[in-house]
């Protein structure tokens, strides 16, 4: 089975990429940070303090977590509730965050990934699949973007989803999650040494066209 690794910052347009690489492709994309989001969300929704490393551990056996494909759309299950619109919101985003920092976690998670991908060839992005989650991946990008872009498609896409906020708002939280993510002391959002960087800043199609080429080269 192939597996192809993108990571790379919020906002920097992994999961457009990689979506449309996979259909190219035909490989089953998986969105890794919807896992960590459903996290976030049953965290939030029990009151516990997502700092609070030991409570946070003891409702980890409580969370039984599926993804299934519908019209090949990842879809998230929280204890046989599709929670798939409930995980975008910045609360859970913050959430999402600062649970995924915790080391039982990233353990909770771990296999989870791994085992989607000994059955089907897959496009997964995150933070840490090209370091941690796959470090034998076939293909390893790291896909970046200028700051001021970020924000504002991470605002515009806020917007549609009907949410209350504003650019200055995103652009704070997002700086505040980014410096969580890079610093943190276990899987740091940051690129494998054998990663190839992807700057997503200019036209989604070149990016694509980019990407292919790459990975028709590792591939094929
Ligand atoms: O990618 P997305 O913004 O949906 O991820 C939500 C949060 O989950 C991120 O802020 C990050 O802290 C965490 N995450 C992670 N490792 C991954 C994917 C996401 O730590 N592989």
């Amino acid at each position: 089975m192939k597996k192809i690794a993108i990571d790379g910052p919020s906002g920097a347009g992994k999961s457009t990429l990689s979506k449309a690489l996979a259909k190219k492709l035909g490989y089953v994309y998986v969105d890794t940070g919807a896992m960590y989001r459903v996290i976030g969300l049953y965290i939030l929704r029990r009151g516990v303090d997502p700092h609070d490393e030991k409570a946070v551990e003891n409702e980890l056996p409580d969370i039984k977590m599926e993804i299934k494909y519908v019209d090949g759309t990842q879809n998230m299950f929280l204890n046989g509730e599709n929670v798939s619109g409930l995980i975008r919101t910045n609360e859970v985003s913050k959430y999402a965050s600062v649970t995924s920092a915790l080391p039982p976690v990233r353990a909770f998670l771990l296999n989870a990934q791994r085992d989607m991908a000994k059955t089907n060839n897959v496009i997964m992005d995150g933070r840490d699949i090209g370091t941690v989650i796959f470090p034998d991946a076939d293909v390893k990008f790291f896909v970046t973007v200028s700051p001021d872009a970020r924000a504002e498609r991470r605002y515009a896409e806020l917007l549609a989803r009907g949410e209350q906020t504003t650019l200055d708002e995103v652009k704070r939280t997002m700086a505040e999650r980014d410096k969580n993510d890079s610093t943190r002391a276990i899987a740091p959002a940051i690129p494998a040494e054998d990663a190839v960087m992807l700057d997503n800043s200019g036209e989604l199609e070149q990016t694509i066209a980019y990407a292919m080429k790459i990975i028709e080269e590792k591939i094929k």
